[in-house]
């Protein structure tokens, strides 16, 4: 029987800030993770939001030594002649205004390393299958490894298993799914002539319908990541039993920005195909447990919002485990799960707008003002919590009233801040 202070399920990025800012606070951390690392994971393209996580966990060392792509911003094109830049140095809140786009197998086993630097005892090839979490002060994990099982007790349990979403079932906790239908398939490449194409650092956003987009995120070894994302009847060629490299080199013909420089690209892999990804955990705590970063849900893939949520949501669930370590009551509703609920709704009103066009609207109009446009950066930084910022508090409805005095005026003068803010 292992005896530690915290259990943290999954080495992903949202276990690994957790269980290293409760190893720098003196907490034994036992991290149990299915995989072995390297293992491969979507989500490629990281927030500068997130820099302040790996920062404050002491793990950025370790990630900037790596020498990962760096990502200044995004790029939003549509059609061959459409285009805008959104640079995060030009952005309305303080704080950090780079990131990387980095391939997640190196990523996540640089930032796993790193955190068993910090003292945390880190097992891989371990799955959690079960939990007893009924005595008031002690947790108690049961996990299956290739040469049997293992036992752990701890004071406190953190979910960060990601997809796998252990807690949701094993404890049978209400996980809502979105009735919006979404599709992804995304894959790798290597380019031949990557000198060819020359490349900004940032993530390229394609608009090639008003529900269906193309990613391309560079990498700094050469490979590129590649993924279309929007409604499952864009993805006719997956449905009609083609070999998936097929379909896929359908798909990317029909790009209008990219299909010269992609179509005949062999995927280094098979394309992945994921269906309706989208959810919403119902409670995000317990007396002695929390859930984290995806296991609390995800959005969707569009604004890079997964590893800046579940950094955030590791980062602060450790906070205020070790709270309730030294003794304190904590607030999990107010503290953890309103923080929490409020930066994914304001990502998700950026996502809503995103397909229902009016985001598109707005990029690709030039009539707006640049105070406007920092306002909008900030949130596409991670800055989802800076309230002073009225495109974070007025995040439900400002989005539809600025789409909408874009669409009315589309020839007339530049559209203000006061203008929009006079609309309330
Ligand atoms: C198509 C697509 C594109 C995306 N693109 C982006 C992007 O560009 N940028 C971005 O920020 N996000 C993106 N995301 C989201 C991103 O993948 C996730 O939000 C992010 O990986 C969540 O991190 P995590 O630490 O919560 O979980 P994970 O990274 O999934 O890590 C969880 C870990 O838990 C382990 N685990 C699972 N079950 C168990 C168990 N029972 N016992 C022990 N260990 C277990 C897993 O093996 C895994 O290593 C994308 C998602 C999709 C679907």
């Amino acid at each position: 029987m292992e005896n530690v202070d915290v259990i943290v399920i999954g080495a992903g990025p949202s276990g690994c800030v957790a269980a290293a800012h409760l190893a720098r606070q003196g907490r034994r951390v036992l991290v149990l993770e299915k995989q072995v690392f390297p293992r491969f994971v979507i989500g490629e393209s990281l927030l500068p939001r997130s820099m302040e996580h790996w920062e404050e966990t002491g793990l950025l060392p370790a990630l900037m030594a790596q020498d990962y792509a760096p990502k200044l911003g995004a790029r939003f094109v549509r059609g061959t002649d459409e285009l805008i830049d959104l640079q995060f140095d030009d952005n309305y809140t303080t704080g950090w205004t780079r990131t990387w786009q980095a391939p997640r197998a190196h990523f996540d086993k640089t930032a796993a390393d790193a955190t068993a630097a910090q003292g945390v005892d880190i097992r891989y090839g371990i799955a959690v299958e079960q939990v007893d979490l009924s005595a008031a002060d002690r947790v108690r994990v049961t996990a299956r490894h290739q040469d049997g099982t293992l036992e752990a007790e701890g004071r406190f349990l953190i979910d960060s298993s990601g997809y796998g979403g252990t807690l949701v079932k094993l404890l049978n906790l209400p996980d809502e799914r979105s009735p919006v239908p979404r599709r992804a398939v995304f894959t790798h490449v290597r380019e031949r002539d990557r000198d060819a194409w020359p490349e900004p650092m940032q993530i390229t956003f394609e608009v090639m319908a008003v529900d269906l987009w193309f990613w391309v995120i560079p990498f700094s070894d050469g490979t590129t990541s590649l993924g279309f994302v929007g409604h499952p009847r864009h993805f006719d060629p997956f449905d009609a039993g083609r070999p998936l490299k097929e379909a896929w080199r359908i798909m990317v013909e029909r790009s209008a920005r990219f299909s010269d420089r992609f179509a005949d690209q062999e995927p280094l892999w098979e394309p992945h195909v994921l269906n309706d990804y989208t959810h919403r955990a119902g409670q995000l705590y317990g007396r002695n447990h929390v859930l984290t970063g995806n296991c609390t849900g995800f959005l969707d893939p569009v604004f890079s919002s997964g590893v800046m949520l579940a950094t955030e949501s590791g980062l602060l669930a450790a906070k205020l485990t070790d709270r309730v370590l030294r003794g304190e009551a904590v607030d999990w509703e107010r503290s953890y799960s309103d923080h929490i609920r409020w930066g994914a709704s304001v990502f998700r009103s950026y996502i809503d707008a995103w397909y229902n066009g009016d985001l598109q609207t707005i990029f690709f109009n030039p009539v707006v003002e640049p105070g406007i446009r920092k306002q909008i950066i900030s949130v596409l930084a991670g800055y989802v919590w800076d309230r002073k910022n009225p495109f974070v508090a007025r995040h439900d409805r400002i989005l539809g009233q600025l789409a909408g005095m874009l669409r009315a005026q589309r020839t007339g003068g530049t559209v203000t801040e006061n203008e929009l803010l006079a609309r309330g």
